[in-house]
C-alpha cells in the first residue's frame, strides 16, 4: 500500500524557470503575519512573484479570483498563501478545496501547502486515486483545513457508502489549479457534481498557464447578487 498522505512526502517541483520576484511589494504588505514570513524564510522565499503580489491580498478578502500567468510564476503559493494566513487567524474558520487534474499535482500542491502551513497548525489530506479509500473517508472526516484532490476521486469518495451528503456544504474557498485543463468535458460531469454540493456563497478561484475563452468567460459572467466580480490578474503566456 502507498504511504497515507500525510507521510507521503514528494520534493517540491524542481523548476528550471526563475519565477520572476518583485522587490517592490513584500509579504508583509501584502498582509501575511510573522510566522508566515518566517515559514517561507525557511525555504528561501522572501519577495512576492508578481501574480502572488497581485493576488494575494484579493483573495484574502474573500473576493473570487483569476489568474492567469505561465508555468512557474508562483501560482501555488499565490493562493496557498492568503488560505494559510487565514488558518493563522482563525483555524475554525476555513475549509478550503483544491482541485487539480492530476494526482502529481496533487502531491505537489499539498506539500507546497504542508511547507507553509505545517508551522501555523494547517492540516491537509490529498484525495486522489490509487489510494485507500477508507482511510481517506477517515481523513476526511477529521475535518482538515485544505482537501487537495482530483475531481473524480473527490466524486467516488462522497459517493461512496457511508458518506453522508453535506460534506462539502461548509467550504469556503475552492481553488482550481490549471483551472484550463479542468474546464474542459472530461471533467465537466464531476465538477457539476461537486459545485453542486458547495456552498453558492463560497469564494471561487482559478489558476491557470493558459487563459481559455471559456476562463474569460467566467471572468466577464455578471457576478451573483451581492458578490463583487472577480478579481483577474493576466499576464500573456508566451
Ligand atoms: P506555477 O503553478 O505558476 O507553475 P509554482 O507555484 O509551481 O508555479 O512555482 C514554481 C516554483 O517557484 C516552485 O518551485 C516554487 O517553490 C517557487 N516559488 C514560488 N513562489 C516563489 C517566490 N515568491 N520566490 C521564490 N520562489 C518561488
Ligand atoms: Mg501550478
Amino acid at each position: 500500500l502507498p504511504p497515507p498522505s500525510t507521510s507521503f512526502k514528494p520534493k517540491l517541483p524542481s523548476s528550471s524557470i526563475d519565477p520572476v520576484t518583485t522587490t517592490r511589494t513584500s509579504f508583509e504588505s501584502l498582509g501575511l503575519s510573522k510566522p508566515l514570513i518566517s515559514a517561507l524564510a525557511t525555504i528561501n522565499i522572501r519577495h512576492p512573484t508578481e501574480i502572488q503580489s497581485a493576488c494575494i491580498s484579493p483573495m484574502m478578502s474573500g473576493r473570487d479570483v483569476i489568474g492567469g500567468a505561465k508555468t512557474g510564476s508562483g501560482k501555488t503559493l499565490a493562493f496557498a498563501l492568503p488560505i494559510v494566513e487565514r488558518i493563522a487567524r482563525d483555524p475554525f474558520g476555513v475549509w478550503a478545496v483544491i482541485l487539480t487534474p492530476t494526482r502529481e499535482l496533487a502531491y505537489q500542491l499539498s506539500e507546497q501547502f504542508l511547507v507553509v502551513g505545517r508551522p501555523l497548525g494547517l492540516t491537509t489530506i490529498t484525495v486522489v486515486g490509487g489510494m485507500d479509500m477508507l482511510q481517506q473517508a477517515k481523513e476526511l472526516e477529521t475535518r482538515p483545513h485544505v482537501v487537495v484532490a482530483t475531481p473524480g476521486r473527490l466524486c467516488d469518495l462522497l459517493r461512496s457508502d457511508g458518506m453522508s451528503t453535506g460534506k462539502l456544504s461548509r467550504v469556503k474557498t475552492l481553488v482550481l489549479d490549471e483551472a484550463d485543463r479542468l474546464l474542459t468535458p472530461t471533467f465537466a460531469p464531476d465538477l457539476a457534481y461537486l459545485f453542486a454540493q458547495m456552498p453558492t456563497k463560497r469564494q471561487t478561484c482559478l489558476f491557470t498557464a493558459t487563459v481559455s475563452e471559456a476562463i474569460m468567460n467566467l471572468a466577464k459572467r455578471p457576478p451573483t447578487s451581492g458578490k463583487q466580480p472577480p478579481f483577474v490578474y493576466r499576464v500573456k503566456s508566451d
